[in-house]
C-alpha cells in the first residue's frame, strides 16, 4: 500500500469538530466582519481619494474573512461527510451559516459604498497598483450595488430568508427523508426502498425487469406526497421571484446568467446545438434498447448498465487507481500529474468504503493553506477512478490560481465544472482504450455515455420545465397536476418523444430543482460539460496545450465566460462552432458504440 484511504484533517484545523483553533477562528472572524462593518459605514470616498489605500484595506479585509470562511467550511464539510452520524457538526454548520450571512450583508455594504464612487473616479480606483488585479470583480461588485436597496432592507431580507428560500429548501430534505417506496420485486416480493435506494435502483439496477417493475411504485410514491412538494416548490420559487422583482426584475434568467457570467445568446446557441445534434445519442438509445430486447428503451433504461456476456471489467486497487490517474495525467500536463501526485502522497482524499461516510463525491479548497480536500467512496470500477480524475480536476483549478487574490478565485459553476469534466475525460478515455475484450469497451463506452446524455437530454428537459415552470408561477401557484404535465412535455420533448415511459415526478424527485442557492442549477453543468469538450478537442491538436489551459483557468474569475473564451481559445461562444468540435468526440464514441454492437443485434 503506497497512498493512505483517509485524509488528514488535522493540517486544517487539529482535533476534530470541536478543535480549540477552529473555535478561536469563529471568534475572529466574527469580530472581523463586525470590525469591517464599522469601518464602511465611515468610510468616505471622497476623502480616500485619488489613493484609495483605506479602501484597499477594507477590501483586503473581505478577502481574508471569506477565506476564513473558506478554510472553516471545507473543514466542518468535511468531518460531516466522512461521518454522517457526528451530533457536533449540525451546531457548526449552523454557527458558519450565521457567520455567512453577516459576512454576505457586510460585503453588500461594500457593494453600495463602492456605488457613492463617481464613475470618472471609479476608473482610477481600478487603476491603482493594488487594485488592479481585482479590478473586474469590484467592476461587478459596483454593479450589483446599485441594485441593493438599502441597509436595513436587505438585512431584513435576509433575515426574512433564513424562514424562507433556506427554511423552504431544507424542508426539501425533511420530506424526502420521508418517502419510501414499496413494491413487489419480479420474484414477487415486498421491498421498501428509500428515496435514494430507489433512485440508484430505478437508474442502475443491472435487472432491466426489476427498473421497469420499481418506475411505477416510484412515481406512486411521489405522487402520494406531490401536494406538499407542490407546495415546497411553489413558495420557494414564490419567495426567489419576490426578491428578484424587489431588485428591479421580472427576468428570472438574469441572476443565474450573471452569476454564471454568461450571456443569454451563449445559453441559447448551447441549447440550439444540443436541439439539432441530438439524434445520434437517440439512436444510440435504441440500440441500447434492443441490446436490453426491447424497442424502445423506458426513463429506467437511459443510463442503465449493459451486463453483456463476457463484459466483467477490470477493478482497480487505490493504488493501481492512482498510478493510472498519475500517468493519463502526464500525457496532457505534467503539471496535472505533478498536483495528483501530490494529492495522492499528501493525504488531500478520503476514499475509504466505509459505513458512516455521505454518499457522493465533491472537492473543495482551502484557502489560507492552499490545499484541497477532496470526498468520496472508492470501491475499485472504473467509473471511481473517473470520479476521482473528475475531482482531482477540480483540485488541479484550485491549485493553479491559489496564488490569485480571494476574488480572482471566486469562479463561477459554469467553469468551475471544467477542469473537472477534462480530468474525468482524459481518464475515461484511457480507461475504454486499456478494455482488452470488445465486451469491456462496450460496457465502459455505455457508462462514458452517462454524462451526454444527461446534458443533452435530461438536463435539457429539467431545463425546459424549470423555465416553464418559472413563467406560470410568475402568474400563479401551480398544481401538482400542472407540475406534471409540464415536466410530461419537456421530457418528451428533449428525449424526442423516443422513450416508452417517462417520469412526470422528476420535479418533486430531483433535488436541484429546491437548491436555494444557486437558482436555475441545470444550465451551468451543461455549459461546462460542453466547455471542457471543446477545450479537450483543442488540447488533443495543439502542442504548447499545457501553459494556455493554465491561462485560461487563473482567468476564470476576471472576466466574461465570452471573454475567456475569446482571448483563450480565440472563439465566439455565441456561435456554433466551438461546441460542435465538442459534439464531434461524442459522436466518434457513438460512432464506436454502434460498430461494436452491431453484431450483437443482427
Ligand atoms: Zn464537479
Amino acid at each position: 500500500m503506497t497512498y493512505a484511504l483517509n485524509w488528514d484533517l488535522d493540517s486544517l484545523f487539529p482535533g476534530g469538530i470541536n478543535s480549540a483553533q477552529l473555535k478561536t477562528k469563529l471568534t475572529q472572524t466574527q469580530s472581523a466582519i463586525a470590525s469591517l462593518g464599522d469601518l464602511l459605514d465611515r468610510w468616505d470616498a471622497a476623502s480616500d481619494a485619488p489613493a484609495y489605500q483605506q479602501f484597499e484595506k477594507l477590501i483586503t479585509q473581505l478577502q481574508q474573512i471569506d477565506a476564513a470562511l473558506g478554510q472553516m467550511g471545507i473543514f466542518i464539510t468535511a468531518v460531516g461527510s466522512a461521518d454522517v452520524a457526528n451530533p457536533d457538526v449540525a451546531p457548526m454548520e449552523a454557527e458558519l451559516r450565521n457567520l455567512g450571512t453577516q459576512a454576505e450583508n457586510v460585503s453588500g455594504k461594500l457593494k453600495k459604498v463602492l456605488v457613492q464612487v463617481p464613475d470618472a473616479n471609479f476608473a482610477a480606483m481600478l487603476a491603482t497598483p493594488a487594485l488592479q488585479p481585482i479590478a473586474f470583480n469590484l467592476t461587478e461588485m459596483r454593479n450589483d450595488g446599485k441594485e441593493l436597496l438599502d441597509d436595513k432592507t436587505e438585512a431584513l431580507i435576509s433575515r426574512l430568508n433564513l424562514d424562507g428560500k433556506a427554511a423552504w429548501s431544507s424542508h426539501y430534505d425533511s420530506l424526502v427523508a420521508t418517502v419510501n417506496v414499496p413494491f413487489h420485486d419480479a420474484n414477487g416480493k415486498a421491498v421498501t426502498l428509500s428515496a435514494g435506494q430507489a433512485d440508484n435502483n430505478l437508474l442502475g439496477n443491472a435487472d432491466p425487469q426489476y427498473r421497469a417493475d420499481l418506475l411505477p411504485a416510484w412515481e406512486q410514491a411521489w405522487t402520494d406526497k406531490e401536494q406538499l412538494f407542490a407546495d415546497t416548490l411553489n413558495h420557494l420559487a414564490g419567495f426567489r421571484l419576490t426578491e428578484y422583482a424587489a431588485h428591479g426584475t421580472t427576468d428570472f434568467l438574469r441572476d443565474p446568467l450573471r452569476a454564471n457570467r454568461m450571456s443569454a445568446a451563449t445559453l441559447n446557441t448551447i441549447w440550439q446545438v444540443v436541439d439539432d445534434n441530438k439524434q445520434f445519442l437517440l439512436d444510440y438509445l435504441d440500440r441500447k434498447a434492443a441490446l436490453l430486447g426491447k424497442k424502445h428503451a423506458g426513463w429506467q433504461d437511459v443510463e442503465a448498465p449493459l451486463n453483456l456476456p463476457g463484459s466483467a471489467i477490470h477493478q482497480f486497487t487505490y493504488d493501481e487507481a492512482a498510478s493510472f490517474i498519475i500517468k493519463h495525467y502526464g500525457e496532457f500536463s505534467p503539471k496535472m500529474a505533478a498536483l495528483a501526485k501530490h494529492a495522492f502522497e499528501h493525504r488531500w482524499i478520503e476514499a475509504e468504503d466505509r459505513a458512516g461516510k455521505a454518499p457522493g463525491g465533491w472537492m473543495e479548497s482551502a484557502p489560507e493553506t492552499n490545499e484541497s480536500r477532496i470526498f468520496m467512496t472508492f470501491t475499485g470500477s472504473p467509473n471511481d477512478v473517473a470520479t476521482l480524475a473528475h475531482e482531482l480536476g477540480h483540485a488541479f483549478h484550485s491549485s493553479v490560481i491559489s496564488d490569485l487574490p480571494q476574488l480572482r478565485q471566486d469562479y463561477a459553476m459554469n467553469v468551475a465544472e471544467t477542469a473537472s469534466t477534462f480530468g474525468e475525460l482524459i481518464v475515461a478515455d484511457a480507461n475504454v482504450k486499456a478494455a482488452k475484450t470488445d465486451a469491456e469497451k462496450i460496457t465502459l463506452l455505455n457508462a462514458k455515455m452517462d454524462n451526454p446524455l444527461a446534458m443533452f437530454l435530461n438536463i435539457r428537459a429539467r431545463y425546459l420545465f424549470e423555465t416553464r415552470f418559472y413563467q406560470l408561477r410568475q402568474k400563479k401557484l401551480v398544481t401538482p397536476a400542472e407540475l406534471n404535465e409540464l415536466m410530461l412535455n419537456a421530457q418528451k420533448e428533449a428525449f424526442g418523444h423516443d422513450l416508452s415511459t417517462y417520469s412526470p415526478h422528476l420535479w418533486a424527485s430531483k433535488l436541484h430543482f429546491y437548491i436555494d442557492e444557486p437558482a436555475f442549477y441545470n444550465f451551468p453543468y451543461v455549459f461546462g460539460y460542453l466547455f471542457s469538450l471543446g477545450i479537450y478537442a483543442k488540447a488533443q491538436q495543439a502542442g504548447d496545450f499545457e501553459d494556455s489551459y493554465i491561462a485560461l483557468l487563473r482567468d476564470t474569475a476576471n472576466m466574461t465566460t465570452e471573454e475567456l473564451a475569446q482571448k483563450h481559445l480565440g472563439v465566439d461562444l455565441t456561435q456554433p462552432d466551438f461546441w460542435l468540435a465538442g459534439v464531434k468526440l461524442i459522436k466518434r464514441d457513438v460512432a464506436d458504440f454502434m460498430r461494436l454492437t452491431d453484431p450483437l443485434v443482427k
